[in-house]
């Protein structure tokens, strides 16, 4: 019995991994950035949140011209 849960927490960690801030299965992951200080990744949805976080305004461009 105890082999098998090793095996099977082995077998989850190497198909689906979570996201470290919402904690959901991610097939689509990101890496998150040195600065973020993060361990693990992240979902495309917790990423674009990091990214307006630490850069308010920077990656969202909106010409007003
Ligand atoms: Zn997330």
């Amino acid at each position: 019995m105890f082999f098998i849960s090793i095996k099977k927490s082995k077998d989850t960690l190497a198909s689906k991994q979570k996201c470290t801030i919402c904690n959901e299965e991610v097939e689509m992951y990101f890496v998150p950035m040195k600065e973020w200080k993060l361990d693990g990744i992240l979902c495309g949805d917790c990423y674009s949140k990091q990214l307006s976080d630490f850069y308010p305004g920077d990656h969202v461009r909106v010409n007003e011209e």
